[in-house]
């Protein structure tokens, strides 16, 4: 089934939006003001234009009303990020994403109805940051203002080791969710308590943050 998606703003941001939305088979329509952009995506975009989505004619006549979902990845400009959202929130469209550019922009998109606000830069910033306090971090996503999840390999410390020796809930107030086995390949959803960590295991960690920053020191 296709979906059809609008891109507003072909930076780098948006731009890798549109290209991944295409090459997995989606329609997008590719919206930016200059004409450099817009012809960098004209072969990769079901249709790419040239225009300013501040412009409420402009959207009208690009028929952006039947469009599904539209993503606005106007960057430093925010006026026009602000502006373009809400009218497409005027315009009805079913679902809008929006690109932040900091706390007080994604507060107003918050209350005009944007329905996701992302925050590439940031949120990279704080994974990269958390592989960097330990090699052994794969990957962090972050649930709320103080909950994570995060993806850890197996240190040293805990290879041959079960889940009660190291008793990771009770001294690290973390739950194990899952543990990828290098060994079988497989996905160990709610591992029992006697379940032995081997070298390789890749151990899935849900907690609060205090708790998930005392046990990656561990991990060190
Ligand atoms: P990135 O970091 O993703 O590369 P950025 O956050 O630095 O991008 P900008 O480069 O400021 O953001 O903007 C992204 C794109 O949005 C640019 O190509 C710009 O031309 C386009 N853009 C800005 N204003 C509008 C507008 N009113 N309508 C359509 N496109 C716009
Ligand atoms: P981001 O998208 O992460 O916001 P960016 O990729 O658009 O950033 P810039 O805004 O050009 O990049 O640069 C990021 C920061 O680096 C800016 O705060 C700027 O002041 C700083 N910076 C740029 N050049 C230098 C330099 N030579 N020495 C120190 N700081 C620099
Ligand atoms: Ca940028």
């Amino acid at each position: 089934m296709k979906r059809e998606f609008a891109v507003i703003g072909l930076g780098r941001f948006g731009g890798s939006i549109c290209k991944e939305l295409s090459e997995e088979g989606m329609e997008v329509l590719a919206i930016d003001t200059e004409e450099d952009k817009v012809n960098e995506y004209k072969n990769i975009a079901s249709h790419a234009v040239i225009a300013d989505a501040t412009d409420e004619k402009v959207l009208k006549e690009l028929g952006i009303r039947n469009i599904d979902h539209v993503i606005v990845a106007i960057g430093d400009n925010i006026q026009a990020s602000i502006l373009t959202t809400l009218m497409l929130k005027e315009l009805g469209i079913n679902k809008i994403t929006v690109k932040a550019q900091n706390d007080y922009h994604e507060k107003v998109l918050k209350k005009i109805g944007a329905d996701q606000v992302v925050h590439p830069e940031r949120d990279m910033g704080r994974r990269i940051a958390h592989s960097i306090i330990s090699n052994n971090i794969l990957d962090h996503l972050e649930l709320s203002d103080d909950h994570s999840i995060v993806e850890v390999k197996a240190g040293k410390k805990m290879i041959g080791q079960t889940l009660v020796d190291l008793d990771i809930r009770a001294n690290y107030g973390c739950n194990v969710v899952a543990i990828k086995q290098e060994q079988n390949n497989e996905i160990n959803v709610s591992p029992m308590a006697t379940e032995t960590i081997d070298s390789g295991d890749i151990l899935i960690v849900i907690g609060a943050d205090k708790d998930i920053s005392r046990f990656e020191k561990y991990l060190v």
